[in-house]
């Protein structure tokens, strides 16, 4: 759409109010509305201002006036709002110069998508992610119909501690056994049918819905792969629909990796590709049905894997997913068939249209504008270096004896550790001057101040049972 569609994109829909939108440096959207009358062919240039001061990770209050300026291109009507809303999404710019700003993720995916084409090793990066979620009750709707037995805390009771909750509870799903029986053991096959059609009607093009491993409501909703700022801005809009619609039905809906323990946590594998001229460069008659540069790919990915990690699972409750036994993989290996390998190699694919690599270790908490773009970055530069991936990894291995296990590199323990590695390794995402180095030490400033120290300092629920009598 050009401004001037969007203008009577506004009218036929009746639009009273328009909202503009952006995603903060950590990865959630932030909104301001104006009525449909402030809109017009010049705000697509002249943008609206607003105070950058208090939006986590940006301006200091001295420099803080700055201008969101909408993209044309993005154009949605709300599904939620009572009044008829036009959405646009923008991007940050400073208010004198009108710069890009340089820490705002989309900008910062835009950038890449265009290195991505300057390098000539091709012109588009799809992206297809997996997100997983749960799915809880709103405890304001605890005493209604919705007590079903998916409740937190009753689960939590049972697996970690072993103690009785009450009689009969042979019914209850044990933990992973969510993948995939019907109702009535799955409880929210029609809430997901909601939310995948809400996201249809807005244009997203959706692949499938399903329940996944755990049985506390996990999920999974598959949009179909788009090229990588696209899919940036459709992730954005995923979250918010899903958090919507679980909202009006007495539900609510976290991303948090792990928000369970004992059961799956959730993941949010990235399947990746690389096109040019409308021919797919993946597809070859190496390893998997793989071209060379699709293994380079792989080799760019499996260098920078720890670093990566900083922006793919860049919350503390991450790690606590990247442990053995629960299907998220820790270690940095390859292979065609195994899912236990950080990358995989979706086989029986025979169209070479669909052929790629399959990143598993991210997970749902990352801001997908600076995830995508740190794997595409990883990618093109094991294509540029040529990086050898190795040996496949063709067995399980969580089963690998010690010795074996020993030799196989794993993803950092921690976010302190992730982020130590970006620190050591990020010339690969400075190219193109995609990342610069104040967005990558502005983000471990960030994470490690407001996240990585927080959370330590607090005492945390595990130590009453392991301390409180000693
Ligand atoms: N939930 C698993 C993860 O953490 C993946 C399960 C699956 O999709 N096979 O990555
Ligand atoms: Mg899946
Ligand atoms: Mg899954
Ligand atoms: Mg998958």
């Amino acid at each position: 759409m050009t401004p001037k569609d969007v203008l009577a994109f506004a009218k036929e829909n009746n639009a009273k109010v328009v909202d503009i939108r952006f995603m903060d440096f950590p990865g959630t959207w932030q909104h301001c509305s104006f009525p449909i009358g402030e809109l017009d062919e010049s705000s697509f240039e002249n943008g609206f201002g607003f105070d950058g001061s208090s939006i986590r990770g940006w301006q200091a209050i001295d420099s803080s006036d700055m201008l969101v300026i909408p993209d044309a291109k993005t154009a949605k009507m709300d599904p939620f709002f009572k009044h008829p809303t036009l959405v646009l999404i923008g991007n940050i710019a400073d208010p004198i110069t009108k710069e890009p700003y340089s820490r705002d993720p989309r900008h910062i995916a835009a950038k890449a998508e265009a290195y991505l084409k300057s390098t000539g090793i091709g012109d588009t990066c799809f992206i297809g992610p997996e997100p997983e979620f749960f799915i809880f009750d709103d405890i304001r709707y605890e005493s209604s119909q919705h007590s079903s037995f998916y409740r937190i805390d009753s689960k939590e009771a049972n697996w970690n501690t072993g103690k009785d909750e009450g009689p009969n509870l042979g019914y209850k799903p044990r933990p992973k056994e969510g993948y995939f029986p019907l109702p009535p053991m799955d409880k929210f096959q029609d809430l997901r049918s909601e939310m995948m059609l809400t996201l249809e009607d807005l244009g997203i093009a959706m692949e499938c819905q399903h329940h996944e491993v755990a049985t506390a409501g996990q999920a999974e909703i598959d949009m179909r792969f788009k090229p990588l700022l696209e899919m940036g801005d459709q992730l954005v809009w995923f979250k918010y629909v899903l958090k919507n619609v679980a909202y009006r039905n007495g539900h609510t809906v976290t991303f948090m990796p792990k928000p369970l323990f004992g059961d799956n946590g959730s993941g949010m594998h990235i399947h990746a590709s690389f096109w040019k001229d409308g021919k797919p460069l993946f597809a070859g008659n190496l390893y998997a049905g793989l071209s060379q540069e699709a293994l380079w790919a792989i080799g760019g990915i499996m260098r920078h894997a720890r670093a990566l990690c900083a922006f793919t699972n860049p919350t503390t409750n991450s790690y606590k997913r990247l442990v053995p036994g629960f299907e998220a993989p820790i270690n940095i290996a390859y292979s065609g068939r195994n899912r236990s390998a950080a990358i995989r190699i979706p086989i029986g694919v025979d169209s070479p249209k669909a052929k790629r690599i399959e990143f598993r270790t991210p997970d749902p908490s990352s801001n997908g504008y600076l995830a995508f773009s740190a794997i595409m970055m990883a990618m093109i530069d094991g294509i540029q270096n040529k990086m050898e991936p190795g040996d496949p990894m063709d067995k399980n291995i969580y089963d690998l004896p010690p010795e074996e296990l020993a030799n196989i590199p794993s993803a950092p323990g921690s976010l302190e550790e992730a982020l130590n590695a970006l620190k050591e390794d990020h010339a690969f995402l400075l190219k193109g001057d995609v990342f610069t180095e104040d967005v990558i030490s502005k983000w471990i400033e960030y994470k490690m101040e407001k996240e990585v120290t927080e959370v330590r300092r607090r005492p945390h629920p595990h130590e009453f049972q392991l301390y409180y009598d000693i």
